[in-house]
């Protein structure tokens, strides 16, 4: 008897943050168990009947469980929670980011009050960090742990607060890979160029990224395509980068290496 084949056979992994079948974590978790593995999705508050609903969407079901990154409840019950579906976990995917739309983001970076940005680093950043943790019981030796971000190591037209809350979880994923090397856990980004999801529509004037997109990526960038985003994901949780952590991987068309 053969068991399932592909990049991510018998793994078994969480991703963190689906809501439509537009996520980045939707399309993530379809082509991840069509490489072999066993999914577990999460979501939180009032989403989670529609992520519910979403992922019967899925080549197989996935259990969804609650889980709001600031909860230290829901943190501290996710080792058991995840226990009720699979014994460990081989891959984390930390799909997950939140900013004020109203007060942080489309150029309202100069007025961005205290209070927001805190909630914007809180849920975008410090999560990857209390993810890992409330994971970490559950990983061993050759587990990956992939987040998402959108290139902060420059400036954006209204991107704003996002921007620095990602350039937190961008060094977050450093120093991640630095105390957690030791265990054998990686941890990596992929960063994304944008892509039409409910968290990208959220923001006032996206559409201006999406142009430089595409008159300025060489292989070009669709924006409604969240699988070459979803693979690069799923080549960071394989074994194919066993000696890779700390590492950014663009999945963006080749746009963040082009000048002009
Ligand atoms: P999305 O579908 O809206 O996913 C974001 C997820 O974060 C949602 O499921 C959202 O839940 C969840 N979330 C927000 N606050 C949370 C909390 N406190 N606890 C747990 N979950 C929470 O949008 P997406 O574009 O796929 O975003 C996924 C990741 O990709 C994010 O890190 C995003 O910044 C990154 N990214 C996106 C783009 C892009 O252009 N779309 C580009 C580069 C990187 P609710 O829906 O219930 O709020």
């Amino acid at each position: 008897m053969t068991g399932p084949t592909g990049i991510l056979a018998g793994k078994r992994i969480l991703v963190a943050g689906v809501t439509m079948d537009s996520s980045i974590g939707f399309a993530t978790a379809r082509f991840a168990q069509e490489q072999g593995a066993t999914v577990l999705v999460s979501n939180f508050g009032r989403a989670l009947g529609i992520t519910r609903r979403i992922v019967k969407r899925l080549p197989a079901e996935a259990p969804v469980l609650e889980l709001d990154v600031t909860d230290p409840d829901h943190l501290a019950a996710l080792p058991d929670a995840v226990r009720e579906h699979v014994d460990g976990l081989d891959g984390v995917v930390h799909s997950i980011a939140y900013g004020n739309p109203e007060t942080l983001l489309g150029g309202k970076f100069l007025d961005g009050p205290w209070d927001d940005v805190a909630q914007a680093v809180h849920v975008s950043a410090y999560s990857l960090k209390s993810l890992t943790m409330a994971c970490r019981p559950l990983l061993d030796q050759g587990s990956s742990v992939v987040g998402l971000t959108f290139d902060a190591s420059v400036s954006w037209p209204v991107y704003d607060w996002m921007g620095v809350a990602k350039a937190a979880l961008e060094s977050t994923s450093r120093y991640l890979a630095r105390h957690l090397g030791p265990e054998g856990i990686r941890v990596n980004l992929v960063s994304a160029g944008p892509l039409q999801t409910l968290a990208a529509k959220a923001i006032p004037g996206f559409e201006e990224l999406d142009a430089m997109w595409e008159t300025q990526s060489p292989l070009g960038w669709d924006n409604r395509d969240q699988t070459p985003t979803a693979r690069g994901v799923c080549a960071l949780l394989s074994d194919l980068f066993p000696a890779t952590t700390g590492e950014i991987v663009h999945v963006d068309g080749g746009f963040h290496a082009m000048g002009a």
